[in-house]
């Protein structure tokens, strides 16, 4: 079995502590021992962490693998699958690239484009993140996604289901084809008029089969949820993975409580925070068409509500809807700052949504992930500097001489001795 030894390095193991100094000692694909005195490093490829930070590595909790600078549905739909397949490969490639060992697929453009990079990436043959494939967006008729007109009818990329029977059918269907992860539009959004953010298009029992069928196939379920009653919904349905959330009252919050050990939430702050800072002008997505949009407001009430959720205990995750021309995949890291501003997160707890809450939602039985701690799979990451005092490190390659995925370097510069 392989041995890599990382010596002397300032380790931050994931749970929010303060840093310390120790020897790492990876073994196969696990920490086999975490110790603050010198290890013997014989027969193991020695890594020097002296003055280098060690923390484990990221996950992104709303992946789009397949969302490369998209600035309109149109660059769904477009890509020809064979094209599109090559895009989601490139697009996994630059988590990786960027510390993501990680990524929750939150749903992509084809059914099966996070299926096929997934297996590739599991198999070794092509480089990426731990992958929980999402499949095809879930939506109703005349939901958030339904791009149909009565004299237009056209095919989105959504699939639209109906019913609660057709729900099972099309969650089956996603099962059927290799997706870890159902996603659901149950609330409106910003982008569709027709239903905005505070609507709830889909009905709670068609929510309630797709976590039925879901959990039947042993997979999870993922919601976009925007409003009070799609939120509260999901909740009661027992959905495993909400996005957005920005509206609550103090019955949803309560609701988030009860499930707290149970359920995740991924904010998604960026998409908002880069329009309202003019970062989408030159898409023609202005902070003054974002106010036209009612951005502002969901921001402000994302801030209201994620910061209670924080001080309830509920268990963030970092990144979301990375992929957009203004949001690219590859800067999800932006999200930790992002935590710090909006929801008043410590950089040091900022971290621990990234790398202990994301590794949770990831582990599947055994195979414990998020810490560095004697038995979790080791995906680590050695930085150049303190992300605890400038997190805008781990935006930078440059910054990270070491990535680590399941045991084996897939990246190492400069740092062997
Ligand atoms: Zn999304």
């Amino acid at each position: 079995m392989s041995k890599i030894l990382i010596s002397q390095a300032r380790v931050f193991d994931g749970s929010g502590a303060a840093p310390f100094e120790a020897d790492v000692l990876v073994e196969g694909n696990r920490i086999r021992t975490v110790s603050r005195s010198r290890l013997n490093a014989e027969g193991a490829q020695l890594i020097d962490g002296r003055n280098k930070f060690l923390m484990p590595g990221m996950t992104e909790g709303h992946a789009h693998l397949s969302f490369e600078a998209v600035t309109a549905t149109e660059d769904l739909i477009t890509p020809p699958p064979e094209e599109h397949t090559l895009l989601t490969a490139r697009v996994a490639k630059s988590l990786l690239d960027a510390g993501f060992t990680s990524a929750w697929g939150a749903s992509e453009a084809k059914l099966r484009l996070g299926v096929a990079v997934r297996n590739e990436v599991d198999a070794g043959r092509l480089p990426g993140p731990r992958i929980r494939a999402g499949s095809l967006e879930i939506s109703v008729t005349g939901g958030m996604g339904d791009e149909s007109k009565l004299h237009n009818p056209r095919k989105g990329p959504s699939i639209i289901v109906d019913g609660p029977e057709e729900m099972r059918k099309a969650v089956r269907l996603c099962c059927r084809e290799g997706c870890d992860n159902i996603k659901l539009d149950v609330s409106g959004d910003p982008f569709y008029p027709n239903t905005p953010a505070h609507t709830t298009p889909m009905a709670y029992e068609e929510i309630l089969m797709a976590v039925e069928t879901a959990h039947a196939y042993g997979r999870k379920v993922n919601a976009h949820t925007r409003s009070i009653a799609g939120t509260q919904a999901c909740l009661k349905a027992g959905v495993d993975m909400l996005f957005h959330c920005e509206y609550s009252d103090e019955k949803t919050l309560d609701l988030f409580e009860e499930a707290k050990d149970r359920v995740f939430v991924v904010p998604t702050v960026s998409l908002f925070h880069t329009i309202v800072k003019n970062e989408a002008a030159a898409i023609g997505l202005t902070a003054e068409v974002g106010g036209y949009m009612g951005i502002p407001a969901l921001l402000e009430a994302s801030v209201q509500t994620h910061t209670a959720l924080r001080k309830r205990g509920i268990r963030h995750l970092i990144g979301g809807d990375y992929g957009f021309a203004w949001s690219k995949n590859g800067t999800n890291a932006r999200d930790l700052q992002f935590f710090v501003d909006y929801y008043g997160y410590t950089p040091a707890e900022a971290l621990r949504c990234a790398t202990y809450n994301g590794g949770l939602a990831m582990s599947r039985g055994e195979d414990r992930l998020g810490l560095i701690k004697d038995g979790y799979l080791a995906d680590l990451l050695l930085i150049d500097g303190d992300p605890l005092s400038d997190l805008s490190i781990l935006l930078k390659p440059e910054r990270m001489p070491l990535i680590m995925k399941d045991g084996q370097l897939y990246k190492n510069q400069g740092s062997a001795r």
